[in-house]
Parts: structure tokens; sequence; C-alpha cells
């Protein structure tokens, strides 16, 4: 039988995931070139720092991402062992908790403890990790491909700004650093909304909201740094 609703939220993790660290790629990069620049640099130093900007970027997301992705998969293997010992040790118990998991979800007593009887039967751990503890498949965390994907999504974000900055030297650089980042913001925010079924308008503004924040605080400092030094 064909599937008529479209489901979104297959896609919605890792696109927002993807989306986050891009996001995080040009407002860290396109404010730190823009603060740069304010300050009075040459256009290698501006280079210089966005390069630096980005390789620190990318490592620390991608650091960020394994240990808050491999604590996860720690904890979910933990749970998974203490269900696989408790599986091993109160078989019966187990399934009258499967069977009351199915009658909270509205099966009948009767119906949840054939449900529970005949998946523990095919799978006694499959179905407690799943119907129990809530770990499916595509749930499951891959922390080295968490950490690879931000790094790789980050450092395209930042390539953006970066770009524009070397291939716009002199007075024009903060104006067109500055407009072009809040393009790539709007369209990202824009593009992330699209695949979660909200608002195009209010993902944009939303996105390009707070990388404007930050590039004017940057431009501020940069500014005052400047006229200090
Ligand atoms: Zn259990």
């Amino acid at each position: 039988m064909s599937h008529h609703e479209i489901h979104r939220l297959h896609r919605v993790g890792w696109l927002r995931a993807a989306v986050l660290s891009a996001n995080d790629g040009i407002v860290s990069t396109a404010s730190l070139i823009i603060g740069v620049a304010a300050a009075g640099a040459t256009q290698t130093s501006i280079l210089l720092a966005g390069v630096a900007g980005l390789v620190a970027g990318a490592m620390s997301m991608a650091a960020g991402e394994y240990v808050s992705v491999s604590s996860q998969s720690d904890t979910e293997n933990a749970d998974i062992a203490l269900e696989k010992h408790s599986l091993e040790h109160d078989f019966e118990f187990e399934k009258e908790e499967l069977a009351q998991i199915y009658e909270s979800r509205g099966l009948e007593p009767a119906l949840a403890g054939q449900v529970a009887d005949q998946l523990m039967a095919h799978d006694a751990l499959g179905a407690h990790v799943r119907d129990e503890l809530g770990i499916t498949d595509t749930a499951s965390s891959q922390p080295v491909q968490a950490a690879f994907f931000s790094a790789v999504t980050f450092t395209i974000g930042a390539a953006l700004p970066l770009l524009v900055a070397w291939l716009v030297p002199g007075s024009q650089l903060i104006t067109l650093v500055a407009c072009t980042s809040l393009l790539f913001l709007a369209s990202l925010g824009a593009l992330a909304a699209q695949a979660g079924g909200a608002s195009l308008s209010i993902g944009a503004i939303r996105v390009a909201f707070w990388g404007a924040v930050a590039m004017v605080l940057t431009a501020g400092v940069g500014r005052v740094f400047g006229i200090v030094s």
C-alpha cells in the first residue's frame, strides 16, 4: 500500500545539524573578518584571521560533536546492557513491563500481553530497546560521522565570507562580507524552514537577525580596538 502523507522527521535531524553548523561557520567567520577589518588591519591579516577562525571553529565543532554524541552513545550502550541483564534474569517481569507499555499506548490488556509475547519471542532485546528505551536505528548515535559531518558543514559555511573577503579587498570588504553573509544566512534559514515544513520567511529572518547582531557587535569592538590601539 502506498504511503500518502510526507513525513519530514527522518530528514530533519541531520539537516538541522547541517544548517546549525553551517550557520555557525558563516556567523563566526564573517564576524571575525568584519571585526578585524573594522580595526583597520591589512588584507593579509584579515584573511589570516579568517582562515584561523575557520580551522579553529571546524575543529571545535568536531570535538564538541564527537564528545556529546559519544557520551550519548555511552548512555545508550549502558542502558542496553542493563536491559540485556534484566532480560536474562527476570524475563517474565520484562514481558509484563512491555505489555504495560503497549497498554499505555492504547491496546487492550489481553492484546497487549499477546503482542509482548510474540515480539519478545521474536527479538526480546530489540523490542525493549525500541519500545522501552526509545532507541531506533536512525536515532542511534554515530560520533565519528557526526563529528566529521559538522566539521565539513562548518567549513562550507565559513568558506563563504572568507571567499568574499579574498575577492573584494579594500573599503568595500566590510559591507560586502556583511551583505553576502546575511544573504547566505537567510537562504540557510529558509532551506531549513522548508525542509521542516515551517514558514520560509520566518526561518530566514530568524537566522539573519542573529547573524546581523553578531556582525554589528564585532564591527563595533573592532572599530574601538582600531581607535585605541
Ligand atoms: Zn525492559
